[in-house]
């Protein structure tokens, strides 16, 4: 009989993504063997995460300032406010950081628009990004959503809203497969797909 504090700790795991129940044992025996100080200081990190980590008031982009305070991406001074990187989710917005090549600011929508999955522009932060570009000296917004049909679609339909506000709106270049993830892009895909963007 395994103990029951093991089989919650490998139900718990198995929820992770792509970590499946055998996994999710080898990971348990692992945090079982490793010195104890290595298992609170698990355990401390995954609170701290969900204590500390919120969502900056402007952009969406993950930080661990006090509540209502902006995030390191909209309070850079270096950064270009003329210029909107709009993208799915946050490893969306850290895979186009580790290109070094864009330096204007971020909007996280935090998923696209699935009408299977029921999730319309009110379920992601459209309305947000309307508000913030109302009193922003934006210029041109890039929509850096994935090629898949969802991130097609979520293109479509900024673009409709946007361009009539007299922005210009870009989308990556192609160079990121269709179908593909921009999250698995390798960095020099991305950053010429960032640079070669084409007008929407
Ligand atoms: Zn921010």
């Amino acid at each position: 009989m395994t103990p029951d504090a093991i089989n919650r700790l490998v139900a718990n795991l198995a929820k992770l993504p792509g970590i499946g129940e055998k996994t999710a044992q080898r990971l348990a025996f692992h945090v079982l063997r490793a010195p104890p100080e290595y298992a609170r200081s698990l355990a401390a990190s995954l609170l701290e995460v969900v204590d500390k980590v919120r969502l900056c008031s402007r952009c969406f982009s993950l930080h661990d300032g006090e509540e209502g305070t902006l995030c390191g991406f909209c309070t850079d001074t270096r950064r270009d406010d003329r210029l909107l990187c709009v993208v799915e989710g946050i490893s969306d917005e850290m895979a186009i950081e580790r290109t070094r090549e864009f330096k204007g600011r971020y909007h996280v929508l935090h998923g696209v628009l699935s009408p299977l999955e029921g999730i319309g522009p009110e379920q992601l932060r459209i309305r947000e990004l309307l508000v913030r570009i109302k009193d922003a000296p934006i210029e041109e917004v890039i929509v850096a959503t994935n090629p898949d049909v969802e991130g097609e679609a979520t293109s479509l339909y900024l673009t409709r809203l946007l361009k009539p506000i007299g922005l210009k709106v870009s989308r990556l270049a192609q160079g990121i497969p269709m179908g593909g993830d921009l999250e698995f892009a390798d960095q020099a895909t991305l950053a010429r797909a960032l640079a070669s963007r084409r007008d929407m």
